[in-house]
């Protein structure tokens, strides 16, 4: 009895602390969206980040994040806030082309919502719910009339606008309360500019820039808590892709195999988008064999583990690179960094972190998929999620709000219950033994017959 009862207020009073630390959030939670672009997952075990690796103490890590294919910046940055392969929210490329309406997209000036409009990013439903309003500084997409309409607050895209500019913006706007902003994005273009200019393997430059994205971490926490918003608000830090080191010697040049006048190169490397101008068989046939080092798809045959297939913006023939090459039609300018390689590879993966109210404290876990965090972030703001490719278990360890069992938790349990079985089983053998068991021919042993004098 008395262990039951313990068990009950055990249960209870789980389910009164989860519920507690819920109604600390404010009124209407708030949640910041930080980008660091190219920031490659194990730069976080291989360089001193002191700034990133004291917000990761008190909050949670994701030290791989699964991103989508192909690993560039405008897919994936659309990727984290849809929630949607490339496939489905029509951002396929940084460089694409739609032949049914001859248009054509190049970044970052390219504001024609045609190009956004196949999916609604998570500023847009927090801006349909009643009495919220996003804010953001210079995320991809941003910037443009998606559904015909932008995030309330925004930055026009300008590549000279300061990483300080751009936060104390982020700030004001978290600080205002009329509207009050529950959501907010902030996009930095480091280190993924050093990346390619360098290369990930020269360790020299990277430290340096890596060292001023720390500051900048750093300067954004004391940002926050000069404002009072430090401990309410929850803050993802995370990544579009990661970065692998290129060379000069790797150099695939598609004027050896084929000429020009047979295709459009829409976008370049290291995934080449090809629309053929003559017949496609043939255009597919010369390429096919051009180099050992890409592989040659026809749009049907891409593997559907890209999920990159379903979408008039992807080409009929696909270039892909091996880590490393570098596609060109000639003698290129060849970048020492460079990304948008298969996504199984680990050096196209970012990371994730973040810290807040809505998250556990010193969580750390190996993976999830870029398209799982947009659902987290609705669960957070309490949205309801727009159709997407993210599965929201992939994240219950993350948050403070959820039951989970991490895999070491899981296999903890099974042993502890294995052991109580095990000894229980074994005190209940040792008491049946303990009960003396009655011996053959006992009973004539106690009968007094046993002293009658005329058998004995
Ligand atoms: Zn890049």
């Amino acid at each position: 009895m008395s262990t039951m009862y313990f068990m009950l207020t055990f249960f209870f009073s789980g389910i009164v602390t989860c519920h507690g630390s819920k109604s600390a959030y404010n009124a209407v939670p708030q949640l910041l969206l930080v980008s660091f672009d190219g920031f490659r997952a194990d730069y976080l075990k291989n360089y001193k980040l002191p700034h990133l690796q004291e917000f990761i103490k008190d909050g949670v890590l994701v030290k791989h994040v699964s991103n989508a294919f192909i690993t560039k910046t405008f897919p994936n940055h659309y990727s984290i806030v849809t929630g949607l392969y490339e496939e489905s929210h029509g951002i396929v490329a940084n460089k694409m082309y739609d032949a049914d309406t001859k248009k054509k997209f190049s970044p970052p000036h390219d504001l024609d919502p045609f190009w956004w409009n196949e999916a609604t990013p998570i500023w847009i439903t927090n801006q349909q719910q009643e009495s919220r309003t996003s804010a953001a500084a210079m995320w991809p997409g941003t910037d443009v009339k998606i559904n015909n309409m932008t995030s309330h607050f925004f930055m026009k895209y300008n590549v000279s606008v300061s990483f300080v500019e751009r936060m104390e913006k982020i700030v004001t706007w978290l600080n205002s309360s009329n509207p009050p902003v529950s959501f907010a994005t902030l996009y930095w273009e480091e280190p993924d500019a050093s990346g390619h200019k360098y290369g990930p393997e020269d360790i020299e430059n990277m430290h340096k820039v890596l060292e001023q994205v720390d500051d900048h971490i750093g300067f954004l926490v004391a940002k926050l808590k000069a404002f009072g918003l430090w401990d309410n608000i929850n803050i993802i830090i995370t990544s579009d892709h990661g970065m692998t080191q290129c060379s000069r010697e790797k150099i695939i040049k598609l004027d050896k195999c084929i000429g020009r006048d047979n295709y459009t190169l829409v976008d370049t490397t290291p995934v080449a988008a090809i629309l053929p101008r003559s017949n496609k068989t043939y255009v597919y046939n010369l390429l096919k064999n051009c180099s050992t080092h890409m592989k040659v798809y026809l749009k049907e045959d891409i593997p559907d583990r890209f999920h990159y297939h379903h979408n008039n913006r992807i080409q009929p023939i696909i270039l892909v690179a091996d880590e490393g090459w570098t596609i060109a039609q000639n003698d290129p300018i060849i970048r020492l960094g460079d990304h948008g390689y298969d996504n199984a590879l680990s050096s196209m993966h970012p990371f994730l972190a973040a810290h807040g109210p809505a998250f556990t404290k010193g969580y750390k876990q190996n993976t999830i998929n870029i398209v799982d965090i947009y659902p987290m972030m609705c669960h957070i703001l309490g949205l309801k999620p727009q159709p997407n490719n993210g599965t929201f278990s992939n994240t219950k360890c993350l948050l403070a709000d959820q039951w989970c069992v991490s895999l070491p938790e899981a296999i903890g349990i099974v042993i502890g219950v294995l052991m109580v079985l095990t000894t229980l089983t074994c005190l209940l053998i040792i008491m049946k033994n303990r009960v003396p068991t009655p011996r053959p021919f006992s009973r004539l042993q106690l009968q007094d017959d046993d002293d009658d004098p005329l058998i004995g």
